[in-house]
């Protein structure tokens, strides 16, 4: 069991769910921004696949989220190149050494979040991809405080960013491109926030989905150290 190999199935799990979206994704920022959020995800996506596929691939969980980081701020563009660029980075740095352990990605999860709070400041209900990203890291957190498994802790925040996500619909943009558009803004699903969907189902599938169960990640327990 080691985090390095979650973490890249991770990101390789990630950039799929956002080629396979980008139709999606870009459907979605045409109708209440300018279009390209499809596109910029797919490019900075393609850019992690390469370098998950090259054969000096930085080591540990928390390196190969920095570079992730690093290749999405400088690739992706827009808006959404800079937070999920950040947010890969500050994860990356809350992840130092070998095994991290499931408490200690809930806590990357958070530094993540921060990070994008800290640059963009929106709060909750602004129409952003803060209301599917702040309610999965709560429900992540949650399970590990009750004690529960790296399993139960990613499949609640899957589910939890999918609510979030949902949430933006009736919500009026505050913050971002999609705010110039004002009432208009209402009636429409924010796509960062269809963005973050992927990044936490991708997270809960790649958790859950362990071919073998002696090296599947499901049943390590949220638990300080561990
Ligand atoms: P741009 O708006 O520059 O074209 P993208 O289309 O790539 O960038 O990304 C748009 C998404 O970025 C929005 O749907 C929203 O979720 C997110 N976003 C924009 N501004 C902010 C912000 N200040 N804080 C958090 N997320 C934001
Ligand atoms: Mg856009």
């Amino acid at each position: 069991m080691q985090d390095d190999a979650l973490a890249r199935a991770w990101l390789r799990g990630f950039a799929r769910a956002v080629e396979e979206g980008e139709d999606r994704l870009t459907a979605l920022d045409s109708a209440i921004g300018d279009g390209d959020h499809g596109i910029n995800m797919r490019r900075g996506a393609s850019h992690v696949r390469r370098m998950l596929l090259r054969d000096q691939v930085p080591g540990t969980a928390g390196e190969l989220l920095d570079e992730a980081g690093l290749l999405l701020r400088d690739h992706v563009g827009g808006s959404a190149g800079v937070l999920y660029g950040s947010a890969f980075q500050a994860m990356g740095a809350a992840l130092p050494g070998d095994r991290a352990g499931a408490v200690r990605l809930g806590d990357a999860l958070q530094a993540g979040l921060d990070a994008v709070v800290r640059l963009g400041a929106a709060v909750a209900g602004d129409k952003t991809m803060v209301d599917a990203y702040a309610p999965a890291v709560t429900a992540f957190r949650a399970v590990c405080a009750r004690g529960g498994d790296l399993g139960e802790a990613a499949t609640a925040a899957a589910a939890a960013a999918k609510t979030g996500a949902r949430s933006t619909v009736p919500m009026q943009a505050r913050k971002g491109r999609a705010s110039y558009l004002g009432y208009r803004s209402v009636g429409h699903l924010d796509p960062g926030a269809a963005s973050t969907e992927m990044l936490f189902r991708s997270l809960a599938t790649e958790v859950t989905a362990g071919p073998d169960p002696e090296f599947s990640y499901v049943r390590i327990a949220c638990m300080p150290g561990v």
